[in-house]
């Protein structure tokens, strides 16, 4: 079974602005893959369009092997339940505990409304969710409120939450995008060292080739709407890729524009 078929992928806009050219490429079971491209590349649009959240002006898109355009509402919730997905901005609900939070993931399994779910999941849900918390280190702050803590832990929080949903698949949109480097690279840890721990599927939508080339063991890499490199990382020559990439002006424009120094600190807000 593959995990994600794309094929001729097109997406244009009603401005007209072509933001996906005749993308194919296949993903299968077990994989770690990175979609690598700057900003405006079309790395949101592809992802939106593989999750569902965009419907492609051409091309089709399958994923475990049933295809996603044209789906019904209730087939996308099912398909959507073997896919964890990790966001930028997190997807926390601010006001709840990180427990509750947590605890949330395992929605998607029943059929009851959250608040009922909250008050009354079994012993067996509630166990899960602190085997979770635990496992991203954040049992100290369980009671706490979502939005009392920082950046890095939100993520992990995000990360327990999807850990509940017991995906198949990991598909992960700038998972590190608005954190500082060292809570970014925690998270990217913390990330890949369950992927190997469960023997997940993962796509990660990434602009940092640094970081792509640390973790990813395929990379596909898009420039302006195109596929241009589709390669396992060891076989892509260093030299091609930072050309094809073009990462000096990359860190020329992280060191010039987006990186603040607070209180010693380095925080990139690159994009
Ligand atoms: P990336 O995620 O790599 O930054 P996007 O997929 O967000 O790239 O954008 C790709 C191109 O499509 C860009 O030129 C962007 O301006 C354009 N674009 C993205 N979303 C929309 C939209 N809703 N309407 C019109 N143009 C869009």
């Amino acid at each position: 079974m593959s995990i994600l078929q794309v094929e001729h992928l097109n997406k244009v806009y009603p401005n007209g602005t072509e933001a996906l050219k005749d993308i194919s490429f296949r993903i299968e079971k077990g994989e770690s893959v990175i979609i690598l491209g700057h900003n405006g590349s079309g790395k949101s649009t592809l992802f939106r369009c593989v999750t569902g959240f965009e419907k492609p002006t051409k091309g089709s898109v399958n994923i475990f092997d049933r295809p996603l355009h044209p789906i019904s509402k209730k087939e996308l919730r099912n398909v959507r339940k073997n896919i964890g997905m990790v966001f930028q901005n997190f997807g926390l609900i601010h006001n709840l505990s990180v427990f509750q939070n947590v605890l949330f993931g395992a929605m998607g399994k029943t059929t009851f409304a959250f608040q009922t779910f909250s008050s009354f999941a079994s012993s067996e849900w509630r166990e899960k969710a602190m085997d979770a918390v635990e496992r991203v280190g954040l049992v100290h702050v369980a009671k706490r409120r979502a939005d009392q803590l920082s950046g890095g832990q939100k993520q992990r929080i995000a990360i327990a939450r999807m850990l509940m949903q017991e995906p198949e698949v990991i598909l992960a949109d700038e998972p590190i995008a608005s954190l500082d480097p060292k809570a970014g690279k925690e998270v990217m840890d913390l990330l890949w060292s369950i992927v190997e721990e469960k023997n997940l599927t993962v796509i990660a939508v990434l602009h940092q080739l640094e970081i792509a080339k640390e973790y990813g063991k395929r990379i596909i890499a898009l420039k302006e709407g195109n596929k241009i490199i589709d390669a396992d990382k060891d076989g892509i020559d260093e030299t091609f890729l930072n050309s094809i990439y073009d990462l000096e002006t990359t860190q020329k424009k992280y060191e010039e524009v987006n990186v603040r120094k607070i209180g010693g600190i380095e925080y990139s807000t690159f994009q």
